[in-house]
Order: structure tokens, then C-alpha cells, then sequence
């Protein structure tokens, strides 16, 4: 059996409830992080439970269960229903199989919500937003009150969001390194896809650090970042450059 029952929620207004503190918590943000993270955005509710050592998957249930009603009291929206009358809570972000011979039920975030993810959160690079995240996260937890945390975290992921851009605004979607631009290699598909490169360690950077998106951010193309990324301590920008030149001489 496949759960996918269309909801009246887009893209734009899932933006706004992942933004509402009042409606998403931290919890909440960090099980659709997981799941997003996850491979076709699809995990169970077991599977979430023990990444996050909870001893059983019920208070999970009940959280997604608790966030689904402040979506639902928030946009007026009809939640999915059971044929004995009941709300299938889960289903409200989420759609859902279930796998019989694997004995899972995973849930799988609706397209909706993983595009809000993304305009909301970014999809900064993989390695070093976790630390980015954990480090800092973890800080906040401990110094501030709940609503605090909250709106603390989203502006600093706002911020982030805003320096991405103006860096992408200042240096376009071309690769610093290579020149590589997907749109005029692949046309239209491959218009504004491109890798930003922190070249500040995010690990490195403190609490209150503000990214300067000139010089700490920097467009390159997937094959480039590879190599910047081929070694512990990344090459810079002007080393790989060098290495790309050095090989076009030798050729
Ligand atoms: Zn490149
Ligand atoms: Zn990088």
C-alpha cells in the first residue's frame, strides 16, 4: 500500500510553517533534516528513532503526530483520514509505504517540504555544514531559552542563505576554477546549478562569525570541489588552478 493523498499545502506556505517557531521546533527541524538527508528522502520511523538513540519509535510518532496538528490548526488544512474515521497524522508531511517483506514503513518526505527544506535551510555542503550544525547547535541548546533557540538558529541560517546568494549575485554560476557553467553545457536544465565552496572552515568559524560572501564563499563546479576537497586540509582556489593549468601545459 502507497500513501500519497494530495494535501493543500505548497512549497511557499510549507516555507513559512518550517520558519514559524511556533509551529516547527527544533525536534522537529532536526527529524526532517535526517530525512532529507536521507537517500530518496525516505526513512522509517524506527529507523529515525535509533539514529536518534531513542529507545522506541512511539514518542516520535507522537511528535510528528503534535507537529502535524499545529500544521493542520495553521492552515486550516484536511489532514489525510483513515476509512474508520481517524487522522492519519504521519501522512501530513510525509507520504508512506509499507514494505511487508522488509517489514518497514518508511515515510518519505512530501516534494513539497523538500523544496521548503531547501529555500529554508540551503543545501549547504554536505561535510561541513554537520559540524556547522552540531557544534553550534549544541551551544544553543545549552544557552538559550526556547524561543530563543529557535529564532537564533533560523537567522543564522538565514544569513547564510542571504550570503549564498549575494555571492552567487557577485560572481555568477560560473565555476571559479575551471570556468565550467552547466547552463551553457547542458542549456536551460542547468541554469543556476552550481557548488559553493566555504573557504573558511565552517568548523573554524565561531558563533557570531559573519560569512563574508566575496571572500569566504566561492562558485565552483562539482569535478573542481572534488579536488579542493581531495585532501584533508582543502587546496585553495588559486592551488587548484594551478594544478588545472600545469596539466593543460603538459598536454
Ligand atoms: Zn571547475
Ligand atoms: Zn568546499
Amino acid at each position: 500500500m502507497f500513501y500519497n493523498e494530495r494535501i493543500n499545502i505548497s512549497t511557499e506556505k510549507w516555507c513559512e510553517l518550517l520558519s514559524e517557531g511556533s509551529v516547527t521546533t527544533e525536534n522537529d527541524l532536526r527529524v526532517f533534516k535526517f530525512i532529507y538527508k536521507a537517500p530518496n528522502h525516505e526513512a522509517s520511523s524506527s529507523e529515525i528513532a535509533s539514529y536518534f538513540e531513542m529507545p522506541h519509535y512511539g514518542p516520535l510518532n507522537l511528535q510528528i503526530w503534535r507537529f502535524s496538528e499545529r500544521v493542520v490548526q495553521k492552515t486550516g488544512i484536511k489532514p489525510p483520514i483513515r476509512k474508520d474515521g481517524s487522522t492519519r497524522w504521519w501522512h501530513v508531511p510525509f507520504l508512506g509505504y509499507d514494505d511487508k517483506k522488509a517489514g518497514r514503513f518508511p515515510w518519505i518526505m512530501r516534494q513539497e517540504l523538500v523544496l521548503a527544506f531547501e529555500e529554508v535551510y540551503g543545501i549547504e555542503e554536505e561535510g561541513h555544514e554537520d559540524t556547522f550544525l552540531d557544534a553550534d547547535l549544541v551551544q544553543d541548546l545549552q544557552q538559550h531559552s526556547e524561543g530563543e533557540k529557535k529564532s537564533t538558529l533560523i537567522n543564522r541560517y538565514e544569513r547564510n542563505r542571504q550570503a549564498r546568494n549575494a555571492c552567487l549575485k557577485h560572481y555568477g554560476y560560473t565555476c571559479r576554477i575551471c570556468g565550467f557553467n552547466f547552463e551553457n553545457v547542458y542549456g536551460p536544465i542547468g541554469k543556476n546549478k552550481i557548488h559553493i565552496h566555504h573557504i573558511t572552515p565552517i568548523a573554524k568559524i565561531g558563533h557570531n562569525y559573519i560569512v563574508d560572501p566575496f571572500k569566504d564563499l566561492q562558485p565552483v563546479c562539482p569535478n573542481c570541489h572534488t579536488i579542493i576537497h581531495s585532501k584533508r586540509d582543502p587546496f585553495t582556489i588559486e592551488e587548484v588552478k594551478a594544478i588545472l593549468k600545469g596539466q593543460r601545459n603538459d598536454a
